[in-house]
């Protein structure tokens, strides 16, 4: 199965004005489950849209495979239904006067496949999403998650090289999501297709993904493996960005009660330019280590019980520090309570925002 290669890719929706998607270099390999995650607007749905080939390129090129599918420099312009690809998009339109089958038959039917060959598909593609039950039944009969389940399977059915979705389970119950993604990831797992997913969702990107792609104001800002993203974001947007509750952000230059920190920081490791740290709540400790970083004492101000776990919300000053754990608190809101960073922990950022390496 080709990768998919993005260069150089923009898109402009107007002519002045900020592009959607801006200078994109991103290459999906084959078989890699890529979740495309960014706040709201920053351009994750206009990419897929344009790999898809639903929205023409304003500059760059694509391609699938050896394949150039859309390119502004030779004027190539594969459409949409010669590109191979599967789309699921947030309404899954499915036909809404045929069953189930007919509906996941639908596209074989156009491919002119043989009925023997054709049925073997249909009940295949149905007892791997576990729809069997509802063969017989219209859309409308189904909720919403054996709806998206169909919807995937007449995708699947066609055997697509490469699968695009766009929040496909933004419209499930909670339960329903996480049943979803197991399937998502296991129908990867088993198919070997490459996807393309797209969530606003860090917890589904990180719980799915075997890449993430972080984007922000149409720019590509960080591409890696999950656990890569969360424990070493290459710069502040990317480190608050994931993470809930979210990272701890301590401004190091303009802020007199962080003169301590500061020099320690500086006094143990060689490091110029740093101008705020980022600690993830669970990297802040309560007990010191030998190792420990002394933030100071903070005023507990709340406890927020997550079942199996609790999130401490101390302050100092204006400073807000976020601390979690699996430990039952022992200190009460009110209480001054030492807090301390694991050395491991510290995400040290420049004037620019740029990670630095320690
Ligand atoms: P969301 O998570 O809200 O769906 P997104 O990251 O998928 O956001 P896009 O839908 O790709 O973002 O939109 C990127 C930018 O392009 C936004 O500023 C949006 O307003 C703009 N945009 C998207 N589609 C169009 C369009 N057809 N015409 C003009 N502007 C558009």
């Amino acid at each position: 199965m080709p990768d998919i290669t993005l260069t150089h890719v923009t898109k402009n929706y107007v002519s002045h004005g900020q592009p959607a998607v801006d200078d994109l270099n991103l290459t999906i390999a084959n078989g890699e489950f890529m979740c495309l995650l960014g706040p709201s607007g920053c351009g994750k749905t206009t990419t897929l849209r344009m790999i898809a080939g639903l929205e023409h390129l304003s500059d760059g090129e694509i391609r699938i495979g050896d394949r150039v599918v859309d390119s502004l420099g030779s004027g190539t312009f594969v459409p949409p239904e010669q590109r191979r690809l599967g789309l699921v998009f947030q309404s899954y339109a499915l036909w809404p006067h045929m069953t189930v089958e007919r509906n996941i038959d639908f596209g074989l039917r156009l491919r002119k496949l043989p009925e023997t060959e054709r049925r073997a598909k249909v009940n295949d593609v149905m007892e791997k999403l576990r729809i069997r039950d509802y063969a017989k039944r219209y859309p409308a009969q189904l909720s919403g998650g054996q709806q998206q389940r169909v919807a995937l399977a007449r995708m699947l059915a066609v055997s697509p090289e490469i699968l695009l979705l766009d929040e496909p389970l933004s419209n499930l119950d909670a339960t329903l999501r996480l049943e979803m993604r197991a399937e998502l990831r296991r129908l990867h797992d088993e198919f070997g297709t490459t996807i393309v997913f797209v969530t606003h969702d860090q917890w589904e990107a990180m719980t799915l993904a075997t890449t993430i792609a972080v984007m922000s104001g149409g720019r590509l800002q960080q591409v890696g493996a999950p656990d890569d993203i969360y424990s070493r974001p290459v710069n502040r947007f990317v480190a608050e960005f994931i993470g809930n509750p979210p990272i701890n952000m301590i401004e190091l230059g303009g802020n007199p009660s962080r003169g301590g920190l500061a020099s320690r920081l500086f006094s143990d490791r060689p490091i110029s330019g740093a101008t705020a740290v980022g600690i993830r709540p669970e990297e802040i400790t309560l007990t010191s280590r030998v190792d420990a970083v002394p933030l100071g004492a903070f005023r507990l101000e709340s406890i927020m019980p997550t079942g199996g776990s609790w999130i401490m919300e101390f302050s100092l000053g204006a400073e807000r520090l976020f601390h979690a754990t699996h430990l039952r608190p022992t200190a009460k809101p009110g209480d001054m309570v030492e807090c301390f960073a694991m050395p491991e922990g510290l995400h040290l950022f420049d004037a620019e925002g740029r990670r630095i390496e320690a």
